[in-house]
């Protein structure tokens, strides 16, 4: 077996990115709502939680820290919480000192630097953050964070608009990138997408009271109806009017995250109306008939991550399916390193393989998607050790190549095992038989998708926002503020 192991911190695939909700319902236990909608969005950010409420009229509460959902909130927690209407955010941030600064929901208070009090959510990444810091700065705005999230809540703070949704209307154009953001004051809360709509958010009514969702598995945890996804550019109001909407910005290209579909969004979630599991299935399906491996005796996933698409190549294939890994789904990023001793089993503790599943089998092995090839590499070898014949990867995503600008960390191009290298490089590089992708136009058909209205940046190096500028906008943009708003 091989010593050489991946670090349980460092998983292989992107980062998660955020997940964000926002409520306005008096009649309900709106902070318990908003804790079990972000227990639903966990996988889109498990290093940090917060959850901000408020009475009509009241002030803002804000409770945040870093941690999964349930160790951040406790029942007497939720209980402080109380009011009539509430933000929550989870998030997975780059590392750093100010990791509990750059958590969120961000409060601003009313005051010295700001028109009105507010707390403000945000899954994304600005790409023009540093002009933005900067302008805002000269005008003598403080910053307790490097957000890019905090950047949005001070110009809707400092905004002079009378209402929050004007404030927001105003601020929106001048936002550039990614941004699925909630913004709540004491009556009302805001929430609006980039005019591109790179990031998910949808709408969901629970008894005639409206509430939003990075995803819509977080409605169905409620007990809310999902409605349509917020469209692109539009701002929409929950208040004790109800519902009002807002075209702010109507026209620009559009750019969904293609990965959605893929890997981020859980697959219980519908995006642009497709049930992810679904379409994830027929990714599967669509590889089986593109890449097919002649001679197979079965195919396993890398789970979970790779099950829906393992199902759908089984199902296409006509070959049996089984799970020849089981995967630890207690490992978390906190986890107790292993130690000189346990070393040597490296990603055992995450996944362990069943020789009497895969034993002497010419195996089909489907995952979503490969970044640095580190964990694939092991798992390769660790089914070779428990005597695999042969190990045939099918991955149901194009080779990712480039970085993303808009919220998703995808490690340097230089770390990426495909980066400048063919699939057939690769698969020696992972010490595969065979490796294939599946392709861009495969993926939208899995999707009944249209390209010109995706991004798939991070597969095509094709960046949809003008001025997005690989690498410089990413440079620029670290120094001097750190990413937060993922
Ligand atoms: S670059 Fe990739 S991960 Fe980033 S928004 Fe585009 S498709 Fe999604």
């Amino acid at each position: 077996m091989t010593e050489q192991i991946t670090p349980l911190d460092e998983r292989d695939g992107p980062r998660d990115e955020c997940g964000v909700f926002g409520i306005y319902a008096p009649e309900h236990d709106v902070s318990r709502l908003a804790y079990f909608a972000l227990y639903a969005l966990q996988h889109r950010g498990q290093e940090s939680a917060g959850i901000a409420a408020a009475d009509r009229g009241g002030y803002i509460i804000t409770q945040r820290a870093l941690g999964l959902v349930n160790q951040v909130f406790k029942e007497h927690d939720l209980r402080a919480l109380a009011g009539d209407l509430t933000i929550g955010h989870v998030r997975y941030s780059t590392t750093g000192s100010n990791e509990w600064e750059n958590s969120q929901p961000v409060h601003r208070s009313a005051g010295a630097n700001g028109n009105r009090e507010l707390a403000l959510a945000h899954n994304g990444n600005l790409i023009n953050a540093v002009e933005l810091h900067a302008e805002l700065r000269a005008q003598g705005v403080q910053f307790s964070s490097t957000s890019d999230s905090e950047i949005i809540a001070a110009l809707i703070s400092t905004n002079p608009a009378e209402k929050l949704e004007d404030a927001v209307a105003d601020v929106l154009p001048r936002l550039k990138g990614a941004f699925s953001t909630v913004v709540m004051t004491n009556d009302k809360v805001v929430a609006f997408r980039d005019p591109a709509g790179l990031r998910p958010l949808s709408l969901g009514q629970l008894d005639g009271r409206f509430c939003v969702a990075s995803e819509t598995c977080a409605f169905d945890i409620i007990g809310a109806k999902a409605m349509r996804d917020v469209l692109p550019g539009e701002v929409v109001t929950l208040s004790e009017k109800g519902l009002s909407t807002k075209q702010v910005v109507s026209g620009e290209r559009e750019a969904f995250c293609v990965f959605e579909y893929i890997y981020f969004a859980r697959p219980d979630s519908r995006m642009n109306g497709e049930l992810l599991q679904a379409a994830r299935g027929r990714m599967g399906e669509i590889l089986a008939r593109d890449a097919p491996v002649p001679g197979a005796d079965l195919v396993i996933a890398v789970p979970d991550s790779g099950n829906p698409a393992a199902r759908g190549f089984a199902r296409a294939a006509g070959l049996p399916q089984d799970d020849g890994l089981i995967k630890n789904r207690y490992v978390a990023r906190t986890f107790i390193q292993p130690g000189q001793e346990l070393r040597k089993h490296g990603l055992r503790l995450k996944f362990n393989p069943l020789p009497e599943i895969v034993g002497g089998k010419k195996l089909v092995v489907v995952d979503d998607s490969i970044v640095r090839g580190n964990t694939t590499r092991q798992i390769v070898q660790m089914l070779r050790d428990a005597g695999a014949a042969e190990v045939h990867m099918r991955i149901s995503a194009p080779p990712i190549k480039h970085p993303c600008f808009y919220g998703i960390d995808m490690s340097k191009r230089e770390e990426m095992i495909a980066h400048n290298r063919t699939p057939a490089e690769v698969a020696a590089e992972l010490g595969a038989d065979s490796l294939a992708y599946l392709s861009l136009a495969g993926v939208y058909e899995a999707v009944n998708g249209d390209r010109a209205r995706h991004c798939d940046a991070c597969f095509s190096g094709e960046y949809p926002l003008p001025g997005t500028e690989a690498g410089q906008a990413k440079d620029a943009f670290e120094l001097p503020l750190a990413s937060s708003g993922v």
